[in-house]
């Protein structure tokens, strides 16, 4: 019977490793303590068990529909939960872990989301194990740094760098990841690696480059602008698994997608390098684009009603020659809701407002 005390990172990694018998990468949280138990299950444990401070609600886990196929298969393949546990101690004999103490947890985070865990001391639950894989916390080793080395850290513990070129106080050492950011995904970790490969690069060579990003922008012919049928509203697919039986040692169990359902799940793509471009000297007020906006994201407005400053206000009327004397409207759009579903641009009489496709390539500038 093995018990996984999840929500953290840390000891984790090792502990997967161990069950799988060969390294896997190992993601961040709660994840891993769901990964670690389905692994045990499969690995041969009879019985896995997983208890975590947070309630189903707060479980970093269930915040996202990935999250809950997770959950679900692990569900499937029959492990336990038990949430709001705080684990109290550990009780051994003869220098083996047989049980764990719990108490109850009435929440985990306060109102502002931050980690400050309520205990309830009434709730007492004890489980015996046979093992116990601690997920409970995880922050970057760098007792390896010595004050000779000149290496500043910052407040919180992470190294001081230049967010821009990634030197650290110490000439000709570099750094970037969660050891300079703190917690963020792989891709930004990536991107630091690629940042300063760059900057050792400009470093030894003795030369400066400053990178710069060349834009080009395409218009879209507005009637060749289509998306799927309500494309907005296709389910995320489920990657395929395998039969529950066949998930021992370290089989992969989630398959790729089939070509159909590939097709599909790509459908679902928001197009962000897509954006709705707005010509205010084309616009006829006729307020079609607003009407027919699904996510209610576009708003023509009196510029009476924008709270403006003077100064920004003296400069939009500058800017779009408009008499101060004259009642002037501002179109107003909310691009985290739009969908870019073009048919604002599909509305428009006069061609003011239209999709444009935006593509972005970072180049470098050398400076001798
Ligand atoms: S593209 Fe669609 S969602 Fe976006 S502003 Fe136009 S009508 Fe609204
Ligand atoms: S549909 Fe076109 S002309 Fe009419 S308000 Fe919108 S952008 Fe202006």
């Amino acid at each position: 019977k093995v018990l996984v005390i999840g929500g953290g990172f840390v000891a984790f990694d090792a502990a997967r490793t161990a069950l799988r018998g060969a390294a896997e990468p190992a993601p961040g949280g709660i994840h891993e303590a769901v990964d670690a138990a389905r692994l045990a299950v499969r690995a041969g444990a009879e019985e896995v068990h997983i208890a975590s401070l947070e309630s189903f609600a707060e479980m970093p886990v269930l915040r996202s529909v990935q999250g809950h196929e997770e959950f679900e298969e692990a569900q499937k393949e029959g492990v336990v939960f038990h949430p709001q546990r705080g684990p109290k101690r550990f009780i051994g004999q003869r220098g083996k872990v047989r049980e764990v103490e719990f108490i109850g947890v009435k929440r985990t985070y306060d109102d502002n989301g931050r980690f400050a865990p309520i205990y309830d001391n009434d709730f007492v639950e004890r489980m015996q194990v046979d093992s116990v894989i601690l997920a409970i916390g995880q922050q970057t080793d760098l007792s390896f740094i010595k004050s000779s080395d000149g290496i500043d850290l910052t407040p919180s513990g992470l190294l001081k760098i230049d967010p821009k070129t990634l030197t650290t106080t110490s000439e000709g050492i570099f750094a970037g990841g969660d050891a300079a950011f703190g917690p963020r995904n792989i891709i930004d970790s990536v991107a630091n690696g690629k940042r300063a490969a760059l900057s050792i690069d400009e470093f030894l060579r003795g030369k400066s480059a400053t990178s710069y990003f060349d834009l080009t922008v395409e218009k879209i012919p507005t009637r060749r602008f289509t998306r799927p049928e309500d494309f907005e509203q296709i389910e995320r697919q489920a990657p395929p698994t395998i039969d529950l039986n066949r998930r021992t040692g370290i089989s992969e169990v989630e398959v790729g997608y089939t070509e159909e359902q590939a097709r599909r799940q790509s459908e679902r793509c928001l197009a962000c390098h897509i954006q709705t471009i707005y010509n205010a000297e084309q616009c006829v007020m006729c307020n079609r684009c607003v009407d027919v906006c699904p996510e209610y994201c576009l708003k023509l407005v009196p510029l009476s009603e924008l709270a403006l400053d003077d100064a920004l206000k003296q400069r939009l009327l500058e800017h779009y020659n408009v008499d101060p004397f004259m009642p002037a409207s501002a179109m107003l759009k909310d691009d985290d809701t739009c969908i870019r579903c073009g048919l604002c641009a599909l509305r428009c009489p006069t061609d003011a407002m239209t999709m444009e496709v935006f593509y972005y390539e970072e180049k470098e500038r050398v400076k001798r």
